[in-house]
């Protein structure tokens, strides 16, 4: 039942252990329609070409200069200008693509409790991954320390507003898939082990 979703998350306000992120050149952003409106928190997996790990190329999509001959695959991907707010790798980095203020072009055609257009409120974080292919620890260790410091600064973002594309755009994206472990990323957040999916918890 609904009440029985995380009401409060005792360690999400303890101090972060030390982290970096790196920025990394993009220009797929624009403005938000309210910049004090960041609500929401989207978590993707990306990998190019796809379950190939550990290659330039998420890097070079963001940064609107992959070769689109370098791969069949990427024949589709020519034209395509899209963003997220960090992307985090296999072994943990976290490059920064898009200032958390501005807009990343991450949800696409997406609805969230009744709300579309999720880019314009949301935060999209992308994890360097498959859906049939687990996550890395490091992954894990990073994301959670993120999200901390997400849910710190943007006090709007709650536990129960974090979800997966697969969520508000459930028929047209599956991921981050189903081998991303939402216990235990919560368990790293600090938020209490419930029997309910926090994600399914708290009408808005
Ligand atoms: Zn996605």
């Amino acid at each position: 039942m609904p009440s029985a979703a995380p009401t409060e998350a005792t360690d999400v306000s303890a101090p972060l252990p030390p982290f970096e992120i790196i920025t990394r050149p993009c220009t797929h952003y624009d403005d938000r329609p309210d910049p004090a409106d960041i609500s929401l928190l989207v978590i993707h997996n990306i990998s190019l070409p796809p379950a190939t790990f550990n290659t330039p190329y998420i890097d070079d999509f963001f940064g609107g200069r992959l070769d689109c001959s370098a791969h069949p695959y990427f024949a589709r991907l020519a034209g395509v200008r899209v963003s997220a707010h960090c992307v985090i790798y296999r072994d943990g980095r976290i490059w920064q693509y898009v200032p958390f203020a501005k807009r990343a072009w991450h949800a696409g055609l997406s609805l969230f409790a009744g709300r579309d257009k999720c880019n314009d409120f949301s935060i999209g974080i992308e994890l360097e991954g498959a859906d049939d292919v687990p996550y890395t620890e490091a992954q894990y260790q990073a994301l959670a320390t993120l999200s901390r410091q997400l849910l710190q600064q943007y006090p709007a973002l709650r536990p129960q507003r974090i979800v997966g594309h697969c969520d508000i755009a459930p028929g047209r994206k599956t991921d981050p898939g189903p081998l991303f472990d939402w216990p235990y990323y919560f368990r790293l957040l600090g938020v209490a082990a419930t029997a309910t999916d926090p994600r399914a918890g708290e009408p808005v």
